[in-house]
């Protein structure tokens, strides 16, 4: 190969050469000497070779010409790379290490800077020593199955160690590669001791703030009832002596506990959603819709609503109290929420949407303008326009928690003065088959 890319040979006299060509000078017979030559013979690199020889017993110069140009150009571009790259793994903001035979054999300045030690005493040292003791097993086991190239997590949590023994939490991102002609891990870090930190302040806040609010309905509770209780009690054994404006009274002070306590209730509810676990199981939605119906008989026939349902709910996976509440607090609202509708009608069903059911619950009520589709499950939220007086505004907002706690979502669809229809998504986890057949389908 390195002979087809010679381009010339030549002999040249030594005597008539020497002087003018620094190189060549001091040449001796036998010996070689090169020089590399650009922007010749149209801007090629070549390298000059010479050797010294004899010939007819004289000093003569074998010199053998060879193009280099290409060669030259890779290794420029090879190193213009290798530049590049090392300037990236220099200036990243991830700490990047090798690590072969369980050593850290590259660090970048980032990787030294998160484990405070200075980069060269980096070097050679064992890997499990960056580790914190309780994870070094776990890290090992990936380290392992990653050389092994079996299936391991691409990214993942644990705790390091600081050169001066601070525990700090780390996000890993490594994979298998050969340096040196040997197998290693390259790995890219990130140091997410703060975000941790900040992680866990938040969720002792909202331990505290869901304990307060629990707590602090419970605490609540008594006194309202024992205002309600006496309140009811004056109202009887005291009516005559109150007169009207005493009873007027009387009866605003039991209507405002009665309108505390069902803020209480719902705060409670609301509180209880993801700090009380839920048991998850396979319940009959049309039972549960039934139940509810059955319990608001009194309020849908006092208002004269037909209330229109198919004939087969699905079996869900689902915490039966608590979607118990969904439909609860959806149709309390549809009938609440009715107006002057003339043929006041509220239908319930659900489409078979493939991975999950979505459930609906529809009125042709007083409907929902559209910029308020979103605040009206926020917590407190009520539109002035349809406050209804046993409401607290918290309804909606205990129905959104509980379908996301059910891996699902709410959203109203509505226009004011047009019904609102209520849809929810719940996943299907187990029994696909069984659960559609049971679906109302209406989608195509
Ligand atoms: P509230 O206790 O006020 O009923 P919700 O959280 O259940 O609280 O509902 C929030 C607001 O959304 C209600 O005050 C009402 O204005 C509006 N809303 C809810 N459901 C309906 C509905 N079916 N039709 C019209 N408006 C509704």
């Amino acid at each position: 190969m390195r002979l087809a890319r010679l381009a010339l040979l030549s002999i040249e006299k030594a005597e008539k050469t020497c002087e003018d060509c620094p190189v060549k000078q001091g040449i001796h017979v036998g010996e070689t000497r090169s020089v590399e030559v650009e922007g010749i013979l149209g801007g090629k690199t070549f390298l000059i070779t010479y050797i010294g020889m004899m010939q007819d017993n004289k000093k003569v110069f074998l010199r053998i010409l060879e193009d280099i140009t290409e060669r030259r150009r890779a290794e420029d571009e090879l190193r213009e790379s290798e530049e590049k790259y090392a300037t990236l793994v220099e200036n990243s903001l991830t700490g990047i290490y090798i690590d072969q035979d369980g050593k850290i054999v590259f660090a970048n300045h980032r990787f030294a800077g998160i484990y405070r030690y200075p980069r060269e005493e980096l070097l050679e040292i064992e890997t499990w020593r960056l580790v914190h003791p309780e994870d070094r097993p776990l890290t090992n086991q990936i380290r392992l199955k990653r050389l092994a190239g079996e299936e391991a997590p691409p990214e993942y949590e644990a705790r390091g160690l600081t050169k001066d023994g601070d525990t700090i939490w780390i996000n890993r991102r490594n994979t298998r590669i050969e340096y040196k002609g040997r197998p290693a891990i390259l790995g890219n870090i990130v140091d997410i001791t703060e975000q941790k930190q900040a992680e866990e302040e938040l969720r002792k806040i909202n331990e505290e703030l869901k304990n307060f609010i629990h707590i602090v309905s419970h605490d609540l509770k008594t006194p309202i009832i024992s205002i309600q209780g006496f309140a009811a009690r004056l109202l009887k054994n005291y009516q005559e002596k109150s007169g009207d404006k005493g009873r007027n009274y009387l009866e605003r002070i039991n209507s405002s506990a009665c309108r505390m306590e069902m803020l209480i209730s719902d705060l409670l509810a609301l509180s209880k959603i993801g700090r009380v676990a839920s048991t998850f199981e396979d319940v009959s939605a049309l039972e549960i819709v039934k139940e509810v119906i059955s319990n608001l008989q009194y309020r849908i026939k006092e208002n004269g609503i037909e209330v229109v349902m198919p004939p087969g709910l699905p079996v869900i996976y689902a915490d039966q109290a608590r979607i118990y509440q969904v439909f609860e607090n959806l149709l309390v609202n549809a009938i609440k929420y009715m107006g002057n509708t003339k043929n006041p009608r509220i239908d319930i069903g659900c489409e078979d949407r493939g991975n999950f059911h979505r459930f609906y619950v529809r009125d042709n009520g007083s409907g929902i303008d559209p910029q308020y589709h979103q605040k009206i499950f926020e917590m407190f939220y009520r539109l002035k326009e349809t406050r209804a007086e046993d409401g607290t505004g918290l309804g909606l907002a205990i129905v959104d928690r509980i379908v996301r706690n059910h891996g699902g979502k709410v959203w109203v669809e509505s226009e004011k003065d047009k019904g609102a229809a209520f849809y929810f998504n719940l996943p299907k986890k187990k029994m696909e088959s069984d659960l559609s057949r049971n679906c109302h389908s209406k989608s195509p």
